[in-house]
């Protein structure tokens, strides 16, 4: 063999070799913190009917083949809400798990869809949004900050702000750029910051308060820090960023040139304190990307009608991502958005009254079933310490929760980069009505102080 030849040789065997690797990904990659419960868990389950797809050919057959997976999203598993509202509607269980709330949307929002279908609203609209929508969220806009905003240049409506985050990360954030992450984060963050390539760095907020630590965020943000994803009011803890906080991030990104992404799609959930866009501080309107969606304020998470408010120069990159991701977004939907937008404040004031008697009656009850439940400003989430039972983990936990007591909740450790610091928290929402926060309360005090370890 000459060496040629062998050189040949070993590149096909290389080859082979990073085949049977790429092939193996859904095993070799497990991680304590996409699957941090061990055999016979829901984690291992997800991998093992996850490991293979049956591929059907015309005749009845089924042969088996690896799944092939992109490498930036391959360390990423089945999302957590979904294993575990599966998990639940096999085991006949309360789901206070996945943030959607178990009623409608209200009728005015869902006539004007209507309307708008019968109108003949249906073919696509403009891509970065309906004109009457981008009006709409920025006089929305205009009236919750002070900031007025021209909604031709400086409003682009998503596919719900899951959207509207991937298109400001697709659009902004160059391969191997930094971006920090507070954790826990909601689990959509690093998996799109990985398709963008970005670099994640990581802060975590601790329980009881989850208070940002500001030496560490200030000793985190360096000149090489391309932006911050952060998210007020925040899901999972309900914490939300006071106006201190949110001054040392706008100082910090100021001097270092950094560019803010804000999550804040729970802002008219604002319970113990009044919602601040940092977009509204002094010098952050420029570097800022505030996104924000009708799901959570207008009970239609369904609906996915969301949008990202920056000023032009970030607009631009945006809405290059958002051409070539979904174009555009339901064209009816966007119309009865703004007859949404439209409602007059006491639907807000209404909407968080009645979101406050539902917190009340989970958090007594969590307490009463022996729970250590932490503060939550805002959201319908709030996140407990589980360990009074005696479980492993938080993964152990939700597992029992689900098919001995009957009632998902939600494990934390997958909104971390170590799944360590979430181990002991899980959190519950309650968008539910009263009844089905009862009822979940009444199984775990049946079921779960039994197996309390003293
Ligand atoms: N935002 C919802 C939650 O936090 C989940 C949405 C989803 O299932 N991806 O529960």
């Amino acid at each position: 063999m000459n060496l040629d030849t062998q050189q040949h040789s070993v590149n096909v065997m290389l080859r082979q070799l990073s085949f049977i690797r790429s092939s193996l990904i859904p095993f070799s990659s497990y991680s304590p913190r996409t699957s941090p419960i061990p055999p016979t868990s829901i984690r291992s389950q997800t991998r093992a009917t996850m490991s293979t797809t049956p591929i059907q050919n015309e005749s009845t057959q089924q042969t088996q083949r690896p799944v092939q997976v992109a490498q930036r999203l391959e360390k990423f598993k089945t999302t957590i809400f979904t294993q575990m509202s599966i998990l639940g509607n096999k085991h006949g269980a309360i789901n206070l798990g996945q943030g959607f709330p178990n009623f409608d949307g209200p009728d005015f929002i869902k006539e004007a869809a209507i309307q708008a279908i019968k109108d003949g609203k249906n073919q696509y609209a403009r891509a970065f949004g309906a004109p009457e929508l981008n009006s709409a969220v920025a006089s929305r806009f205009h009236q919750d900050t002070g900031l007025v905003i021209d909604p031709e240049r400086e409003v682009t409506v998503t596919c719900g702000c899951t959207e509207a985050i991937a298109a400001a990360m697709l659009g902004l954030i160059n391969p191997g750029d930094e971006v920090i992450l507070f954790a826990p984060f909601y689990d959509s963050y690093e998996a799109t910051l990985s398709m963008a390539g970005a670099k994640v760095k990581c802060i975590t907020l601790r329980p009881p308060g989850f208070d940002i630590p500001l030496d560490e965020l200030k000793a985190a943000v360096t000149s090489e820090t391309r932006a911050i994803l952060m998210n007020t009011p925040h899901n999972p803890t309900g914490k939300m960023f006071t106006r201190e906080e949110l001054e040392a991030i706008a100082s910090l990104c100021i001097e270092n040139d950094v560019i803010v992404f804000s999550d804040e799609v729970y802002d008219k959930l604002d319970f113990e304190m009044d919602h601040i866009c940092i977009a509204s501080l002094p010098g952050m309107y420029e570097r800022t990307v505030t996104m924000n969606s009708l799901g959570k304020t207008f009970s239609l998470t369904g609906w996915k009608i969301g949008w990202a408010v920056a000023p032009p120069h970030l607009t631009w990159g945006i809405r290059q991502a958002h051409s070539y991701l979904t174009f555009a977004t339901s064209t009816p939907m966007q119309a009865a958005a703004v007859a949404a937008l439209e409602a007059p404040e006491s639907y807000y004031t209404e909407l968080k009254r009645d979101y406050s008697e539902k917190k009340e009656i989970l958090v007594k009850g969590l307490k009463e079933v022996g729970f250590e439940v932490f503060p939550s400003s805002g959201t319908y989430f709030v996140v407990v310490d589980h360990t009074p039972f005696g479980f492993g983990d938080d993964v152990a936990f939700c597992e029992y929760l689900i098919k001995e007591v009957g009632v998902v909740a939600i494990p934390t450790s997958v909104f971390y980069l170590n799944p360590e610091e979430g181990k002991n928290l899980v959190r519950f929402a309650f968008c539910k009505d009263e009844e089905t926060l009862r009822s979940a309360i009444e199984r775990m005090k049946l079921k779960l102080k039994l197996k309390r370890v003293v």
